[in-house]
């Protein structure tokens, strides 16, 4: 004898309910069934809804019994033949008339009793198991239907009675022994109290109806069907990498069912440990999918955490205060007020000085608790010797489960800080004397995120997604987009790092998508995107709050660089190309360094100097080390360096200023690198990485533009200017040409000093001989002292910047 559930998505129309009447008629050729079924996905809502309409004098009730009448009928015209249909559906009519007698009670009362509330709810399975039995006899005869209210007794405690089961085996036995239909179908969810009147037990309680049935009579297991492919290691609805677990032991699945792992019902596997009966959870929608099989043995791949699960909707409640310690009985006494009030405590903390006591709770049990509790303590309170108790409510309960875990050691560790590296806020901790569990409190907004985090970290081969968040889509953004796009197999294959593209912004555009923008076809989503706006941009990345998020800016924009002290001080990282922040005032770079150290988000500007030269990583490397930077030489404009090279007798400074700016080698605005400003800025931020103070008006600027192209308002100004200056560059260049030298614009740091401005080269500097738009910097240092260390390379241009910015955001990936 098996015993099979299906629960309500399964039997929630005809289409679904064949997809059981298919299974039910196979399993039977083999074996003896019992099918317990649910009601109609969403109709013991639904008339839960009509009764408290009905009792606050709301007539739309009437509204809700047309709809519930209506899903039965139609499921049922469609399951039975018509010539066999007109007895079947009087039937359901009046199942449905006498609902709505009771519901025109409740009304004219303005009044709903727990133990009428029982009564309409159990009509969901009353109809269900009704049309599903009736559907089956049409193809199978030896099939019968049974009532579980004449055979599950319970007491009294309506909404969620407790069994007799030394009555329920008794009837159950009985029932069973003379008869031999080889299917009897049954509502699940719906008993008796031994006085006769209808109770539950407890919403999703067919389950445990299904287990109630198969422990009286030591079936050979226990099937539940229902829309996922079995138990998972989160809840596949909010984890999309989760997995179904193969195998797992009664108390796995116990404690992950008890930690909201909906899946299954928690009290359902009472019934079955103690006979040692197996659980199998199958996927009515996917039969041939293996399910998960729940028994004694846990078969695990050698991970000792199977599953994380979550509780939402609760409420902390913290009672503290000098007249808790030392005095015995006070934790007696609160879970006895909590008692009283029958409210289930799920979580309890309390700290080893017993100044403080903690507890769980579900939000809708908050308001009564906090009464009784001020009320019982309420002279302690007078008195001043216990405070008030805390309430802190919209909270969930995250719980890391596995059997295996006591012996592990440092799994909380790997727990807690996988957590905090995201910005989670723990509230509260507790693990079990059992170590089958570590669970926390943590704020519910935080809860898809930290599951993710969590799972990512303990079951995903440690595969680290990470979240990308675009502003400037330019020459380099465009560049970067597409590096991603070609190495995003490469990166998951072989560096388990997942680089999604969540948002991109232009200056007119944004868009987002937390499924990750599909980078094909990125350029049409961000022309169809919404308009952009900094603020919302901002307050959607914190609504989102996805794991491992970074803001990567490839602006050169004043404004988006303020925005990153927002970014960091929510864990989000920053990757930048943009200058401005770091060469900001000195205490602002320094605020957003140890903003990031604080929040655990890294903050990386690489491409700020030498594009995709690793200068700043080299610089950092050093100082760690324990090395000193006592002076540094170096070319670091790319566009400087092209110009000053392509500059001669055939090519105007006009023209080669130009061709460098349609090559993307110079900012948007040209001024900037040829007033020396990008290059003095560049510089600062050596000389800040170094380890020294400094701001941007103590460099020396050794100009060699005059004043008035300097003064012009628009590119278009400024480009005539260059032409009308032309005798003053023709001057420059002619003077190289008699020192037998090259210009090359220097930035210089000694002694404290720093100057930038162009130098004349001789032949045998290592200057001298530096190409195209490259980059050279000399570091001399305690350990580089006569030679100094070289980084030297291509220091501009829209791809090697690209590929420094991705660079930074698989640093990121990688710690
Ligand atoms: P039924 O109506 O069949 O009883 P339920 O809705 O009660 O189905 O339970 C199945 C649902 O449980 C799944 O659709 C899923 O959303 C949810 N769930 C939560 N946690 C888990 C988990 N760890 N594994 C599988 N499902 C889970
Ligand atoms: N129909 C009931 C509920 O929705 C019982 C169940 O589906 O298991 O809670
Ligand atoms: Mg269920």
């Amino acid at each position: 004898m098996k015993v099979l559930k299906f629960g309500g998505t399964s039997v929630a129309n005809a289409k679904n309910i064949k997809l059981v009447l298919d299974i039910v008629l196979n399993k039977a050729k083999k074996d003896k069934l019992i099918v317990v079924v649910s009601a109609l996905s969403k109709v013991t809502d639904l008339l839960q809804l009509a009764a408290s309409k009905a009792a606050s004098n709301d007539e739309t009730y009437k509204d809700i019994v047309a709809e519930i009448e209506k899903k039965h009928l139609d499921a049922l015209k469609e399951l039975i033949p018509v010539s066999e249909q007109s007895s079947l559906l009087s039937h359901i009519k009046r199942i449905i008339n006498h609902l709505e007698t009771i519901l025109d009670g409740c009304f004219l009362l303005g009044e709903l009793s727990a133990r009428t509330s029982d009564t309409i709810l159990s009509f969901g399975e009353l109809l269900s198991s009704y049309i599903i039995a009736e559907s089956l006899k049409q193809n199978l005869k030896n099939s019968s239907y049974k009532d579980s209210r004449e055979l599950i007794k319970t007491n009294n405690n309506y909404g969620k009675a407790a069994v007799n089961f030394e009555v329920t085996n008794l009837l159950t036995t009985t029932f069973f022994s003379s008869n031999d239909s080889q299917v009897v179908v049954m509502p699940g969810f719906i008993a008796s109290s031994l006085d006769e009147i209808n109770t539950t037990l407890g919403r999703g309680g067919s389950d445990y109806t299904a287990a109630i049935m198969a422990g009286a009579l030591n079936a050979t297991e226990l099937e539940i069907w229902t829309d996922v492919n079995g138990m998972f290691t989160a809840n596949p609805k909010i984890v999309k990498q989760a997995q179904p677990i193969a195998s797992i032991s009664y108390q796995e699945a116990m404690e992950l069912s008890h930690f909201g792992a909906k899946v299954l019902y928690p009290p359902t596997i009472q019934p079955v440990l103690r006979k040692n009966i197996p659980i199998h959870i199958k996927n009515t929608f996917e039969p041939e999918a293996e399910g998960t099989y729940i028994s004694d043995v846990s078969t695990s791949n050698g991970n000792p955490a199977r599953g994380i699960s979550h509780i939402d909707n609760i409420t902390l409640i913290t009672l503290e205060g000098p007249g808790m310690i030392g005095v015995s009985g006070s934790s007696k006494r609160l879970f006895e007020v909590l008692s009283n009030e029958s409210i289930n405590v799920i979580f309890i903390t309390q700290a080893s000085s017993e100044h403080s006591i903690c507890i769980g709770i579900l939000n809708s049990d908050a308001e009564v608790a906090e009464n009784a509790i001020n009320k019982a303590f309420e002279i302690e309170i007078a008195q001043n010797k216990i405070d008030p108790c805390i309430v802190e409510k919209n909270l969930c309960i995250i719980a890391l489960v596995g059997e295996n875990m006591k012996n592990h050691q440092g799994l909380s560790g790997r727990m807690f800080s996988t957590l905090g590296k995201n910005n989670v806020n723990i509230r509260a901790i507790a693990q079990g004397a059992s170590e089958r569990n570590i669970s926390a409190v943590i704020n519910e907004r935080d809860v898809k995120k930290a599951l993710n985090t969590l799972h990512e970290n303990f079951f995903e081969e440690n595969t680290k997604q990470l979240n990308l968040f675009v502003m400037g889509v330019g020459n380099v953004g465009e560049k970067f987009i597409e590096q991603i796009h070609q190495q995003k197999k490469f990166l998951k294959e072989n560096l388990k790092i997942n680089v999604r593209v969540i948002a991109l912004s232009n200056s007119r555009k944004m868009h987002f998508d937390d499924d990750a923008i599909d980078l094909d076809s990125w350029q049409t989503a961000l022309d169809n995107g919404e308009t952009a706006n900094k603020e919302l941009f901002l307050e959607k990345v914190a609504a989102l709050n996805l794991r491992n998020s970074i803001f990567v800016d490839i602006t050169a924009n004043a404004d988006v660089a303020a925005t990153y002290e927002h970014f960091l001080r929510q864990s989000v990282g920053v990757v930048t190309c943009n200058k401005i922040a770091c060469a900001s005032a000195y205490d602002n770079y320094k605020n957003l360094k140890k903003l990031s150290r604080q929040y655990n988000a890294p903050f990386l500007f690489e491409t700020n100097v030498g594009a995709g030269l690793p200068i700043i990583d080299t610089v950092k490397n050093l100082i760690a080390s324990g090395d000193k930077v006592h002076k540094i030489q170096a070319v670091l404009s790319g566009s400087l360096n092209f110009i000053f090279n392509n500059f001669d007798e055939n090519n105007s400074f006009h023209d080669v200023v130009k061709e460098a700016g349609v090559q993307g080698f110079t900012e948007p605005d040209p001024k900037i690198d040829l007033s020396g400003i990008d290059v003095a800025r560049k510089i600062l931020i050596l000389i800040r990485e170094s380890g020294y103070k400094m701001e941007i008006e103590d460099i020396e600027n050794q100009a060699f533009l005059p004043k008035e192209c300097m003064d012009t308002k628009n590119n278009e100004e400024f480009f005539k200017s260059l032409i009308t200056y032309n005798s003053h560059f023709e001057g420059i260049l002619a003077e190289a040409k008699q020192k037998d030298s090259r210009l090359k614009f220097v930035a210089q740091f000694e002694n404290g000093k720093a100057s930038v401005g162009l130098q004349f080269i001789p032949k045998d500097h290592p200057f001298y001989n530096l190409e195209g738009k490259d980059n050279i910097v000399l570091f001399f240092t305690d350990r580089y002292v006569d030679q100094p260390l070289l980084i030297k390379g291509a220091g501009a241009g829209a791809a090697v910047t690209a590929s420094g910015i991705f660079a930074d955001v698989i640093r990121i990936g990688n710690v």
